[in-house]
């Protein structure tokens, strides 16, 4: 395969992406294979010869397309959705066409300063206090860990990476029992520890926010036992059922404590684009450190695509920035590899760009907000269907519901729906009990496609019962 006559194999693979997302409906969406099956098909061995595009293609929709779960299927609710609108695979293609190693203002200016302006129209969009800014990350996991080390390192008088941790003190971090894992493997591998992460009990439904009662006591407990608290991390949206913390009541207890924040907004933030979603979850936003959103989750940006704003970068870049001599530039200008673990940073700000021009705020906004009304319209059908109960929700367009029978039933339900096809739901607990989780949220969904989701829990409920 040369560069000539890739024009040709580029065409042939842009019908056949045309013909995938308007036939997509005709396909399970979670992949319908067992373990093995897949690998079974791949040669053993790596070829000595090359082959031509033509052998390798039909191998690829052969053997690989089978085992794909169609995450771009407009019933897919399991998880969170992975939206990749056709804007942003076009910018995806010709960053991998360019691909530029954007480390560095010098290694590519463009990019660097997409990604200021990219920052600033998102932060802007949110309604986030000016003079934000904030960095690309790879994924919330990523700006995540980035916060979590800049709590231990402001914690610690920005001693830590220094001399390590043995000296430093027991650090203490705070956050619900609702958040995210990536918080609790931010804490093991920032040298915290999971027994150092502090997770409070939540005031329950609606919004199942932190008890900020709770938050002050534990931090009272710390002070006395010698103990050093060193951040708050809140969310907006968990994952398990969309649990929002009041922000302000929050972040009132962390300026009294004059401690660093970081807010979770991995999924709920692309809601936050809408004004009318805001109330009541995002009042106070502004007054944390850093916040993570992903628009590669719910705004249309494939994946990967993690904004984290920071309200004054200086603590992360003393945490993360390190210059040894051959990173060195002359100019005065922003190298956002100093504000991050990785050194290599790949130009996702394009994506960015082509989507919120391709789209628009309103066209996006219009989107996730018949999302959200169509996931309380769902949400109605299901409670009334015979013996079936609302668990959680709906918090924007996440719930969670229970068929009737024990625990073991919501799991044979899930697994009856998913080997069926038409939709993809996952299962979830909450308050010790298994539910099944739905959210609504893919870039192409329809209301009819959601309503076919409360048909095809019925039908198949109906064979298990
Ligand atoms: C998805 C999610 C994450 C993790 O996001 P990654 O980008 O995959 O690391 C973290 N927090 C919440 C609330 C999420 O929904």
């Amino acid at each position: 395969m040369e560069w000539e006559g890739f024009s040709d194999w580029g065409r042939h693979v842009a019908d056949w992406a045309e013909a995938y997302h308007r036939d997509i409906r005709d396909r399970p969406v979670r992949a319908q294979t067992a373990p093995g099956d897949i690998a079974a098909q791949i040669a053993p061995h790596p070829p000595e010869q090359g082959e031509g595009m033509e052998a390798i293609f039909r191998d690829f929709e052969r053997i690989v397309m089978p085992g794909m779960t169609h995450w771009q299927h407009p019933r897919f609710f399991a998880y969170f959705t992975s939206n990749a609108s056709p804007a942003s695979v076009l910018a995806e293609y010709i960053v991998s066409t360019i691909a530029a190693q954007c480390m560095l203002w010098q290694t590519s200016p463009a990019a660097t300063e997409m990604e200021g302006v990219m920052i600033d129209w998102l932060a802007q969009a949110l309604g986030l206090p000016a003079g934000t800014s904030g960095v690309i990350q790879d994924s919330a996991s990523s700006a995540t860990l980035s916060a979590v080390l800049t709590m231990r390192e402001r914690a610690t008088g920005w001693r830590g990476n220094r001399e390590g941790l043995n000296a430093q003190g027991r650090l203490r971090i705070y956050c619900s029992d609702e958040v995210h894992s990536s918080i609790d493997r931010a804490c093991w591998v920032a040298g915290i520890g999971q027994d150092n992460l502090v997770k409070l009990p939540t005031t329950g439904a609606p919004h199942y926010g932190m008890d900020t009662h709770a938050l002050r006591r534990a931090i009272d407990a710390d002070l006395a036992a010698g103990h050093i608290p060193a951040g708050i991390i809140a969310i907006t949206g968990g994952t398990g059922i969309g649990a929002c913390d009041d922000l302000n009541a929050v972040a009132d207890v962390a300026e009294a404590h004059d401690l660093y924040t970081h807010l979770d907004a991995a999924w709920a933030g692309s809601a936050m684009i809408c004004p009318d979603l805001r109330e009541p979850f995002w009042d106070g936003a502004g007054r944390y450190d850093s916040i993570v959103f992903n628009p590669h989750k719910w705004l249309g940006v494939q994946f990967d695509c993690a904004a984290q704003f920071l309200r004054d970068p200086r603590a992360q870049l003393n945490t993360l920035k390190i210059e040894p001599e051959y990173l060195k530039t002359s100019q005065t200008v922003i190298n956002y590899s100093e504000w991050t673990i990785p050194l290599g940073r790949r130009f996702r700000a394009l994506k960015l760009w082509f989507v919120m021009r391709a789209y628009g705020l309103e066209g996006l906004r219009a989107r996730i907000r018949n999302h959200v009304i169509w996931a309380q319209e769902l949400c109605e059908v299901v409670r009334a269907m015979d013996g079936f109960e609302i668990v959680t929700g709906p918090i924007l367009s996440l719930l969670s519901f229970r068929c009737p029978g024990d625990d073991a039933m919501q799991q044979r339900l899930v697994d009856a729906i998913n080997d069926d096809g038409r939709i993809y739901l996952t299962q979830g607990m909450h308050e010790g009990r298994r539910m099944i989780r739905l959210q609504v949220g893919q870039f192409e969904t329809t209301r009819e496609d959601v309503m076919m989701a409360a048909d095809v829990i019925a039908e198949v409920w109906s064979t298990l019962k």
